[in-house]
């Protein structure tokens, strides 16, 4: 059916998850890196579902791996039961994935998002080491639930709900306190001190490159070192990778780079590949500790999204051809990024296809982002004040797309700026 615009939006659904004043249209198709409005207007998308769009929109191999399930009465939901489609994603997360890594991780479904990732994670390393407190950090974000909220640095989006920092101790990302000062050594110091009144950790989780919090990139150094402090001291290593993971930072896990194992990792966003609703928590056999139905929920193990995932796992991480091609766009981004950040002496932060713009001022990038808008591309703010303009293009955008987005996005600049 058509629809009447976005304004008609924005009487039907509620202001708050009305994201018309970002993009003021309605959509209606998309494939790859394109999207179409109503009006049959195309945009670039640089947004990709905040990274849950790694492989473009509608890829056809999916789609048709979806289209073929779904006509032959595939199970849908699947609840307590094994299915086919899970057991076929799961043999190829395991081959494609965890074997060339020589990861022995288990993989436990926590259902539909990012978050109930992140709470069961939390939930695994308390009950597997008797402790309470999780190391989290500055600027780190986790998600809107409770235990995730407590862990995500930024107050403003705990205030509105009295969210406190149960159970969590803030510390240091990379970083934060400016070059020349060592955050992994002060976190050591204090866990080794009992007067620093920190309680032994369960857990210290973070992201290798934080996403919503501005891009602030974690060190091979700085993973390094986490991963033995988190040996040291007894706790368990968890990496978030739900935005930085699949792919975006030209491996499949944000943290191979360091080469470190993290005890528990965290997945969400482009794992179903389809921008179905799809999480799962990695966790080491021996943290694997929940009893049957300790932690679960309705929708986990969503049969479409297996479909989907399976198939994207197939065809991008069956050789390394696709990783060679997100590093290649990744060094084409960082060079465009540059020299726009350049000529108004800002910076660019971030690694691999996660990356972007400081422009300091959080008025000022969204003026960018909307005049951006109006040429045709769709891209969003990051950081603490919403201060980076954000570049999550789909890691398979053509290369011709990728940059006439750019274009537009030094345009958009030019346009707010001079
Ligand atoms: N962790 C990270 C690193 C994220 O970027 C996000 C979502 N932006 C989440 C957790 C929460 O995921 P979801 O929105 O699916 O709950």
């Amino acid at each position: 059916p058509a629809t009447t615009g976005a304004a008609t939006f924005a009487r039907l659904e509620s202001e708050v998850r009305s994201y018309c004043r970002s993009f003021p249209t309605v959509f209606k198709k998309a494939q790859n890196a394109t999207l179409t409005d109503i009006e049959g207007r195309e945009y670039i998308d640089f947004l990709a579902g905040c990274a849950s769009l790694n492989y473009g929109h509608n890829d056809p191999d999916m789609k048709s791996a979806l289209v073929d399930y779904i006509m032959s009465d595939g199970v849908t939901h699947g609840l307590d039961m094994f299915t086919e489609a899970k057991e076929a994603f799961l043999i190829s997360f395991s081959e494609r994935i965890l074997k060339p890594r020589g990861m022995d991780h288990r993989m436990m479904f926590q259902g539909p998002t990012g978050a109930n990732a992140v709470e069961a994670a939390l939930k695994l390393a308390r009950k597997a080491t008797g402790r309470e407190n999780v190391i989290a950090f500055t600027n780190g974000y986790h998600g809107v639930t409770t235990g995730a909220l407590a862990a995500t640095g930024n107050g403003s989006q705990r205030a509105g709900s009295r969210s406190q920092l149960t159970g969590v101790t803030r510390m240091a990302y990379d970083g934060f306190h400016g070059e020349g000062v060592d955050s992994a050594q002060m976190l050591d110091d204090m866990l080794g001190d009992t007067s620093s009144g920190i309680d032994a950790p369960a857990a210290i989780l973070l992201e290798c490159i934080q996403g919503e919090g501005g891009l602030n990139v974690a060190s091979k150094e700085f993973l390094q070192r986490l991963s033995a402090i988190a040996k040291k001291h007894g706790a368990l290593l968890i990496i978030d990778d739900i935005q930085a993971g699949c792919g975006r930072s030209g491996d499949f896990f944000a943290f191979e780079f360091a080469g470190i194992e993290p005890d528990i990792i965290t997945m969400a966003k482009s794992l179903s590949g389809f921008g179905l609703p799809m999480s799962m928590v990695l966790v080491k056999p021996e943290y694997d500790v929940f009893t049957p139905a300790e932690h679960n929920g309705t929708f986990r193990g969503n049969n479409h999204a297996f479909v989907t995932a399976r198939a994207a796992l197939e065809k991008f991480w069956a050789d390394d051809a696709f990783a060679k091609d997100i590093r290649r766009k990744a060094d084409y981004l960082n060079q465009r990024l540059g020299a726009i950040a350049e000529s108004y002496g800002f910076r660019v932060k971030g690694r691999g296809m996660m990356r972007g713009i400081d422009t300091g001022s959080g008025d000022k990038a969204a003026e960018i982002c909307a005049a951006a808008f109006e040429r045709g591309l769709v891209i969003e703010t990051a950081g603490s004040s919403d201060e980076i303009v954000k570049v999550l293009a789909p890691l398979t955008i053509s290369d011709e797309t990728f940059a006439r987005g750019l274009d537009i996005v030094a345009e958009a600049f030019e346009t707010v700026l001079r």
